[in-house]
């Protein structure tokens, strides 16, 4: 027994004694989970230490077999898990049995909250306090090579204990006890066991052996019968497995003294394996059933759900390699969360596993694929550092993309399921034509899109396509903040007019795509909301256009001064229907939906906002009444006083209408108001002044200033 200075007490992390605490009240009767994920965290253990001898193999030491062991213990209520992986120091029990808490204890509860199953616990990474569903106490000794072997304990309750390991060594690796709640002893039973570790674990690539008690009948002649109960008692204290030679050994006893013999059963321990399956990806794809893939899944990847669609092949020729690759049938809750692990295509060579995450066999857009790719060709001792030269791996990453795609668009086939793919990583899909250049072709047609004569559908390009105008030369797009908005937009609602199609993008990724993706089946993806919108005209429009131009020369003029640097230019556009005008981005700067994306975007960066801010063109309705009264107010007066609220006015509704924020709403709103006086027929000079200031009135600020000079202008207001 340690002495009492040296157990150490500690505090679970606040979230972590919270979650703990939900398991342990929780009404939940599918506990047996509990066993996979101690399983699978033994199994990752191994997995660490077999990777880190790959390249020192003195890293195994003494402990060279990988395994994990199962005892169970009828009599003291407890289920042992051993296992000879890489084991935790100290300092690892600390933090990661209790004091840090990953972003998926408070996702976990969550999610909880929402209706999710206890089950789903391992994709959360806090498997771990899953024991709880089964014991009151859990008892974790530890070895790690960098440090003592130590004991973890605790009872729950908000804290647990941390003492140094005197007794019985376990030369490396991690060795749980859970002590059993006195209506959970079902799970030190033997059949119980196996029945768990069939269902749950029986892809685990390491030997899971479960050491079991057994009974056999001994003749012994009287004389013997008190040492030999003896002996019983020993044997039974000891877990060593039986040999076969000392059965040998019995039977010629037997023969011998057979008269003297008198029979008593005798208890011994055996140890079974009980995971003793081919790998799975072995195996011939015709002999392997639906479940068996879906069991494999779920013991690959923690997920309490089958996969969606999967695709098992082997490569042959110059290089040689088997994959299993899954589409889960959700994005996980920490998809695009930065560089996070992620537990996606685990490497083998020749059936020996070398590691998870190998990040050099997939792209990033493909990193919500699971599976294990098994290559011929690779040398066992390859490291992470040699894998980035690797040609064998390039070559298996350029397969495994392929069938990647290959895997998409089979589920084409089927709608249903291809929806439940695109809700699910359509974001993936769109990075995919940001990044792979080699195949966005084929990337881009399984984009889809609502549109402007889609309804409720979702649409492909190629769908888009077939139903372009005769005269049609273009894709026509809009991005924006949602379905409703764009659908209203003055932009769209031109090019409706005239009977073509708007593609409504309203994904924030769909601005990035869009840039990079460009054309499709040789034609040009054009914004709407872009300068140079060319729709197809006749020669009735272009005149009328040019004599527009004209007539509306001087209100372009006036209103530009009056805007000065907020916008690039004023146009007269054939583009708009019922609204008076709107706001076009140039052609190369940002759209309205991308500024409100960068300003959304956390750490941006404040200087760079001034310059790569959508450069703005105000294009004015000819044929709209509003506009033909404006012109003819400046015909008559340029300098007339209400031009430059009404003008302003109208440029500030623009920018709402077309998808920018205000930079200073104040001064909107006090020309609104000035408005509404105005038509309630209140005299400027009634206004009721606060504070004794002065009544606030037009920024008299150039408007080149007038972004720096909001600030302080706001503060003189105060
Ligand atoms: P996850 O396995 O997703 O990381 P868990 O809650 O299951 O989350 O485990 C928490 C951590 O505790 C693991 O990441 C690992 O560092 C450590 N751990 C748990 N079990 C073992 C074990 N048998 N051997 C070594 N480390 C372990
Ligand atoms: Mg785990």
């Amino acid at each position: 027994m340690p002495e009492e200075q040296e157990i150490e007490t500690f505090a679970f992390q606040a979230e972590i004694a919270q979650l703990m605490s939900l398991i342990i009240n929780t009404f939940y009767s599918n506990k047996e989970i509990f066993l996979r994920e101690l399983i699978s965290n033994s199994s990752d253990a191994l997995d660490k230490i077999r990777y880190e001898s790959l390249t020192d193999p003195s890293k195994l030491g003494e402990q060279k077999d990988l395994y994990i062991r199962i005892i169970p213990n009828k009599d003291e209520k407890t289920l042992t898990i051993i296992d000879t992986g890489i084991g935790m120091t100290k300092a690892d029990m600390i933090n990661n049995l209790g004091t840090i808490a990953k972003s998926g204890t408070k996702a976990f509860m969550e999610a909880l909250q929402a209706g999710a199953d206890i089950s789903m616990i391992g994709q959360f990474g806090v498997g771990f306090y899953s024991g709880y569903l089964v014991a009151d106490k859990v008892t974790v000794h530890s070895k790690h090579n960098d440090d003592e072997q130590y004991i973890w304990e605790s009872s729950a309750g908000g804290s647990f204990t941390i003492r140094p390991d005197t007794g019985e060594q376990l030369g490396r690796g991690t060795k749980i006890i859970l002590h059993l709640k006195e209506d959970q002893i079902e799970y030190g039973e033997e059949r119980r066991i196996k029945e768990i570790v069939k269902k749950h674990s029986q892809f685990i690539a390491y030997p899971i052996k479960l050491m079991v008690q057994k009974e056999r009948e001994k003749e012994i002649s009287d004389d013997e019968e008190e040492t030999a109960a003896d002996d019983d008692k020993e044997k039974d204290g000891e877990e060593k497995k039986e040999t076969d030679e000392a059965k040998i050994e019995d039977v010629d006893e037997e023969k011998e003294k057979k008269s003297k013999k008198k029979t008593i059963k005798e208890k011994y321990n055996d140890e079974e394996e009980l995971n003793k399956t081919k790998p799975l990806w072995m195996r011939n794809p015709d002999e392997i059933s639906q479940e068996e893939y879906g069991e494999f899944y779920k013991s690959l990847t923690n997920d309490w759900d089958e996969h969606l669609a999967v695709k098992h092949f082997s490569v042959e020729g110059q290089l040689e390699f088997r994959a299993l690759l899954f589409i889960p049938k959700r994005a996980p809750f920490d998809l695009f969360e930065n560089k996070k692990q992620k537990n996606n295509i685990k490497l083998y060579v020749r059936r020996v596993f070398i590691m998870e995450n190998c990040e050099e066999l997939i792209p990033e857009y493909l990193n919500f694929i699971k599976g294990v790719v098994d290559s011929e060709d690779l040398p066992l001792n390859i490291s992470r550092e040699m894998l980035q030269q690797n040609k064998i791996l390039k070559v298996i990453r350029k397969n495994l993309v392929k069938k990647c795609l290959e895997l998409f668009e089979e589920l084409n086939d089927d709608k249903e399921q291809f929806k439940k793919f695109y809700e699910q990583f359509s974001k993936n899909i769109k990075l995919g034509i940001h990044e792979d250049t080699t195949n966005r072709k084929k990337l881009a047609d399984l984009l889809r899109y609502h549109t402007s004569s889609s309804g409720d559908e979702l649409c492909s390009l190629k769908d888009y396509v077939s139903r372009m105008k005769e005269n049609q030369k273009h894709i026509y797009f809009i991005t924006g903040e949602s379905r409703d908005i764009v659908a209203h937009s003055a932009f769209v609602e031109r090019v409706c007019k005239r009977g073509y199609e708007v593609i409504y993008m309203v994904d924030p990724i769909d601005e990035y795509c869009v840039q990079q993706l460009k054309e499709y089946d040789g034609k040009t993806l054009v914004s709407v909301t872009k300068e140079g919108l060319e729709l197809p005209e006749d020669e009735a429009e272009k005149k009328k256009l040019e004599e527009d131009k004209k007539r509306f020369e001087d209100l372009c003029k006036a209103m530009k001064d009056i805007l000065d640097k907020k916008v690039e230019k004023v146009l007269v556009s054939n583009r708009l229907v019922s609204s008076p005008c709107c706001i076009v981005t140039s052609q190369y700067g940002w759209s309205a939906n991308m500024e409100r994306i960068m300003k959304a975007q956390a750490l941006r960066d404040s200087s760079t906002m001034g310059y790569m801010a959508a450069k703005k063109n105000l294009e004015i309705n000819p044929d709209h009444p509003v506009v033909e009264k404006l012109r003819q107010k400046v015909e008559i007066d340029k300098n007339d006083k209400s031009v430059k609220d009404l003008v302003n006015l109208l440029f500030e509704t623009a920018l709402l209408c077309s998808g920018f924020g205000l930079e200073d709403p104040q001064t909107h709103a006090s020309r609104i108001y000035r408005m509404i006086k105005l038509g309630l027929g209140i005299d400027e000079d009634d206004t009721v002044v606060d504070d004794g200031g002065d009544v606030i009135d037009e920024p008299t600020v150039p408007d080149s200033q007038a972004q720096a000079a909001d600030v302080s202008r706001m503060e003189e207001v105060d």
